[in-house]
This record gives structure tokens, C-alpha cells and sequence, in this order.
């Protein structure tokens, strides 16, 4: 049986294939940059970011975090040639609404003690201030040995309200 949600992805992917015609890109971003931003449903990368199929690589978590997408981070530039970070977090974004103790606390609380004990030692990343943590997330990879020096790095905030980027640093 398929969910509503599997049947969404199947309709509409047929008709997507059924008009695709980029089956020809090279693996390596053709624009040689990365975005790093939230997982928020609100935001759409390619329309609001203006990136074409194939050009940039999207990294996407809770709250666009830099320490949490470090991973990536290093294999979309030593693997896959890419020369330029884009940072953008955003308004509303729910990493504001809560902190650590309270990840946890829901944790314990709805999944129980084994489940808190396995992620007991886990940094959910939560923010305070919007504009500070973008700054700090910029700060954290141009001080982090693991992003070369002269990769070019700004930091941005999307507003879900208006649909505007503006730059932050
Ligand atoms: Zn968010």
C-alpha cells in the first residue's frame, strides 16, 4: 500500500521525467559554490536562491548549520571542487524556540530514558539571536582548518515573509 505521500511522489515525478532533459550534467557544482541553509518548508533554494540544476551544491538541516553540515561542507570542497559558501538562515526559523534542555527534556518525555541516553551527549544547536548566529556560523568556517583560506564565505538571512534574502556579513 502506498501512502498519499508516495502516491504524490509518483504521479508527479512521472510527469517531471517525462519532460526531463538534463541527464547530461557533470557531477561537480558547474558554478563551483555551495548554500548552506535550513531545512524549512518555507524556503525553495532553486526558485528564491536562483540556482540551476547542476550549478551549486544545497546543504540543508535544521537551522543551516555550519558545524552540522561540516561533513558536507568538506566533501562538496575536496571532492567535488566547489570555492564558495553561501550561508543563509532565515526569519521564523524554529531553532529560536527552544533550547537544548528543552530538546532533551521532549526526548526523555516522549521516547523515553534509552532514547535520552543515546543523545545524551547531543548538541541540538539551538539559536538565540538571528543575525548572531549567522555571523557565528561565518566566524566558525573561516576560523575552521578544515575550509581552505581562500574560500569566499558570506552570510544571509532569508525573510519567509517577504521572500527577500539580505546580506548580513
Ligand atoms: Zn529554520
Amino acid at each position: 500500500m502506498a501512502s498519499p505521500i508516495q502516491e504524490n511522489l509518483v504521479s508527479k515525478n512521472a510527469e517531471y521525467a517525462s519532460k526531463f532533459t538534463k541527464g547530461d550534467l557533470a557531477l561537480p557544482p558547474a558554478k563551483h559554490y555551495l548554500v548552506l541553509t535550513c531545512m524549512d518548508a518555507r524556503i525553495d533554494p532553486a526558485a528564491a536562491f536562483g540556482i540551476d540544476l547542476g550549478d551549486a551544491h544545497v546543504i540543508r538541516n535544521a537551522g543551516g548549520s555550519a558545524r552540522d553540515a561540516l561533513r558536507s561542507i568538506i566533501i562538496s570542497q575536496q571532492l567535488l571542487g566547489t570555492k564558495e559558501i553561501i550561508l543563509i538562515k532565515h526569519t521564523g526559523c524554529g531553532m529560536l524556540t527552544f533550547s537544548n534542555e528543552d530538546a532533551h527534556g521532549l526526548v526523555k518525555k516522549n521516547l523515553g530514558p534509552s532514547a535520552a541516553a543515546e543523545i545524551a551527549t547531543l548538541d541540538f544547536l539551538p539559536i538565540k539571536n538571528l543575525d548572531d548566529a549567522v555571523k557565528g556560523d561565518v566566524e566558525y568556517l573561516k576560523r575552521s582548518a578544515a575550509v581552505p583560506e581562500d574560500v569566499i564565505i558570506s552570510g544571509w538571512v532569508y525573510e519567509v515573509e517577504t521572500g527577500k534574502v539580505r546580506r548580513i556579513v
